[in-house]
């Protein structure tokens, strides 16, 4: 079983020719709207590929929270231990997204910046009695902080996603057992260059010696991922399957829930990267955040094409 502790992130999308300047009204040229937030894709890509899977997390007594209640019951997550903050709103993001691409995006965190350490202990037995806990930094640190030392505690196998960066308390770093962070991440967290292959196994080995992890799990984009397990003793550069992408958000959260449905179904770690670098690729094929992950028959395909 997989629990997963995150953010819950409504974006409402704008498209426009140019940015507008201060004080102007620019017209736009198109709107979407997609159910996001870490938490979400990694429980809905856990979920899809056959974990039984629980999110703990906050929400607002609004329509976006009741959104996410129906998004993620059809995908058989369970929902019963999200908190729905009575004040306070589902957190919202609004990206202003440019023809060549490049975006500009305001998130405004809302319910997910009021879950407390209670909140959290409230879950404690979901979080105990999952086989392994995924967590990134998008929640405020000290809900995270408590799930990582409950699961990790109980002997549940948690799984770090460092998104967004920034400096991480090593006491929080002792509870985490694999770490998978992406280039950016990666680079922010060693200095090192990730765009330098001969560099990414000195990445994941730093950042395994300097947190004491159980494996380091380093994802390349386009280039697939670098898996380093300490207690096998063996490291493997796992290739990018070469699929058509039209838009990479969410492929590592599709990557991470996968990894983590397949390691609480008992699967090694390399098979669990394999298999989870074949989400992430299809992920990438599909538009939108918590709805472009794959289910596992597909992800199983790609990996035996
Ligand atoms: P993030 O979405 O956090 O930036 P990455 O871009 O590293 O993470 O993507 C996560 C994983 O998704 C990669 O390790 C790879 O397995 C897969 N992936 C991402 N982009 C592509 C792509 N263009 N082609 C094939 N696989 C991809």
């Amino acid at each position: 079983d997989v629990c997963v502790l995150g953010s819950f992130m409504k974006d409402l999308v704008a498209s426009a020719e140019r940015r507008p300047l201060p004080g102007e009204t620019l017209h736009g040229t198109g709107f979407a709207e997609f159910l996001g937030g870490k938490g979400v894709n990694q429980a809905i890509a856990a979920a899809r590929m056959g974990a039984r899977t629980a999110i703990v997390g906050t929400i607002g007594e609004d329509r976006y929270g009741e959104e996410f209640l129906e998004l993620l019951s059809s995908n058989g997550v369970d929902t019963s231990w999200i908190v729905r903050h009575p004040s306070l709103g589902t957190g919202v993001g609004l990206p202003l997204v440019l023809p060549d691409g490049g975006n500009s995006i305001i998130i405004v965190s809302r319910a997910n910046a009021a879950i407390t350490t209670a909140d959290v202990e409230a879950a404690a037995d979901v979080l105990t009695a999952s086989k392994v806990l995924s967590v990134q930094l998008e929640l405020p640190v000290d809900a995270s902080h408590t799930a990582l030392r409950l699961a990790s505690t109980a002997g549940v196998t948690t799984i770090l996603t460092p998104a967004p960066v920034g400096p991480v308390d090593p006491s929080l770093a002792s509870y985490v057992d694999i770490l998978v962070p992406n280039e950016v991440e990666a680079a922010a967290l060693t200095g090192l260059d990730c765009n330098d292959e001969s560099q990414v196994p000195m990445i994941a080995r730093e950042l395994a010696e300097d947190w004491d992890l159980r494996a380091c799990v380093v994802t390349l984009g386009a280039r697939g991922a670098f898996v380093l397990d300490r207690i096998g003793g063996f490291e493997e550069r796992i290739a990018a399957h070469d699929v058509d992408t039209v838009d990479t958000v969410g492929a590592g959260d599709a990557f991470c829930g996968s990894l983590a449905a397949s390691l609480a179904d008992g699967a090694g770690l390399v098979d669990a990267v394999r298999l989870a670098n074949a989400a992430g690729a299809l992920s990438t094929t599909v538009n939108g955040a918590a709805d472009s992950a794959p289910d596992r028959v597909a992800a199983a395909a790609l990996l035996t094409s």
